[in-house]
């Protein structure tokens, strides 16, 4: 990272100077933050590229740009500190991370630059609650970004190691999904509509990105659907109630839905379908009677089934046949 590089390289420059440097993060919230941030850019890089190979399948799309956004506000209690040193971030959102081959990569965005403004104005503040980290800043930003972007060629201006710069970009036709990375030792997944949403202990239990991409598909998959209006129309409660019945029925078919369209967007996307029963024969006799075994999910060994039947399906219809 620049900063110990830095101090590698710089190790002649006058003792004066480090001085006046400010002193690098402790050594075990730099590399948490790291490591999070590399698990926000490969689930961006995989949502990226199921949303965009997708476009036209899907009715809600905002266009996307290769660019992940951060804030300071979101890194919660000591992290903040740390936050601040280890991506260089102030007041103002800073990016993050680039995607390759994205319209921001092309425009010439990079990491660490702060956003000043888009499209000539300032990106949007919220009262900060103090030391608790929290993404409704972020949000806004993300609002105010996306609007922008859906509206035509964005002009953003950073600073880049204190020097203002201006760059132009469009982004890429895509299916609107956001891409969230959960601290947590649970291993889970979730789609709220708009959001997708993935533990980090579940992204260290993918074999593979086509397996990562599988669950990826799934989850955007109840966003293009749009699922959760479907069952907040028919009063379909969550938690502990949902799991028996009527509700477990309702909630059992748009998961069904879900698998069977994630398929084809694994497929249009350039990912093996064979990555999700695959997932599911290596994770059901693990954790078949976890989080996923109750009425509201098929049993692993009816979804492996279900799944292998769509895709000999679809591979009949033609669909897939280059992945
Ligand atoms: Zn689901």
């Amino acid at each position: 990272m620049p900063f110990l590089k830095c101090l590698k390289t710089l190790a002649i420059i006058p003792a004066l100077f480090l001085v006046a440097t400010a002193p690098p993060a402790d050594p075990q919230k730099r590399e948490t933050l790291e490591s999070l941030l590399a698990l926000d850019v490969a689930t961006a890089k995989i949502g990226y590229r199921i949303v965009t190979a997708n476009a036209a399948l899907c009715d809600q799309r905002i266009p996307a740009s290769g660019m992940l956004l951060h804030g300071i506000e979101q890194y919660g209690g000591e992290y903040r500190e740390a936050a601040a040193r280890v991506f260089g971030l102030g007041e103002a959102p800073g990016v993050a991370a680039v995607l390759p081959g994205s319209p921001a990569a092309e425009a010439g965005v990079r990491a660490g630059d702060a956003v000043l403004a888009i499209n000539g104005e300032a990106p949007a503040t919220i009262a900060s609650r103090q030391g608790k980290g929290d993404f409704d800043r972020m949000a806004l930003v993300l609002d105010q970004f996306e609007g922008a972007l859906a509206a035509g060629p964005v002009t953003l201006d950073v600073v880049r190691d204190g020097e203002r710069r201006t760059l132009n970009f469009a982004g890429l036709p895509a299916c609107a999904s956001r891409f969230q990375v959960q601290p947590s030792t649970e291993l889970n997944a979730a789609a709220d509509g708009r959001y997708v949403q993935i533990s980090s202990a579940f992204i260290g239990y993918f074999a593979n990105d086509d397996e990562f991409a599988a669950i990826m598909a799934h989850e955007i998959a109840h966003n293009i659907l749009r699922h959760r209006d479907r069952l907040d129309a028919q009063n379909i409660p969550r938690g502990f109630f949902s799991k028996f019945g009527k509700n477990a029925a309702r909630i059992r078919e748009t998961e069904i839905e879900a698998d069977r369209f994630s398929l084809k967007l694994l497929a249009n996307a350039g990912f093996r379908m064979e990555a999700a029963p695959d997932f599911w024969r290596r994770f059901g006799p693990e954790h078949g009677y976890g989080i996923f075994s109750d009425a509201t999910h098929l049993r692993w060994k009816k979804r492996v089934a279900m799944l292998e039947a769509e895709i000999t399906a679809l591979r009949q219809s033609g669909a897939g046949s280059g992945a």
